[in-house]
């Protein structure tokens, strides 16, 4: 079971299963909104996802048309990035919300066209 919690611990779940996919995503947007060169998101299945606080205190934003990210209320962490209408069944969780280790290895760079110019170095950035 994998563990997952924002910084002020108002919000926390788990997840019964490892992820399918994880990617460092390097797209403006998820730059802006994680305040960082790169989001690294890790794709699960949405019915695998239980909250077990904090779920009311979860603020979305439509950063696309549809495209919902979600992120605490109180502390700003972000948690779910989603796409309800292309795949519902799915759900991407912020890796540095998560409190237990996953298997890292499959690892993906998304979006590199738009790479932030200060990044200067990427370890292990092969996917
Ligand atoms: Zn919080
Ligand atoms: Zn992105």
């Amino acid at each position: 079971m994998i563990q997952g919690s924002c910084l002020c611990k108002a919000v926390t779940f788990t997840i019964a299963n490892n992820p399918v996919k994880v990617s460092h995503c390097h797209c403006i947007m998820c730059q802006k909104g994680h305040g960082a060169a790169f989001a690294t998101y890790a794709r699960f299945k949405r019915s695998d996802v239980t909250y077990l606080t904090g779920e009311n205190k979860l603020i979305t934003y439509n950063s696309s048309e549809d495209v919902l990210r979600k992120f605490c209320g109180k502390c700003g962490s972000n948690i779910e990035w989603g796409c309800s209408e292309r795949m519902p069944q799915w759900v991407a969780i912020a890796v540095a919300s998560l409190d237990s280790p996953i298997d890292s290895t499959k690892m993906k760079n998304l979006h590199l066209e738009s790479r932030a110019a200060w990044l200067h170095s990427l370890p292990d950035s092969s996917s």
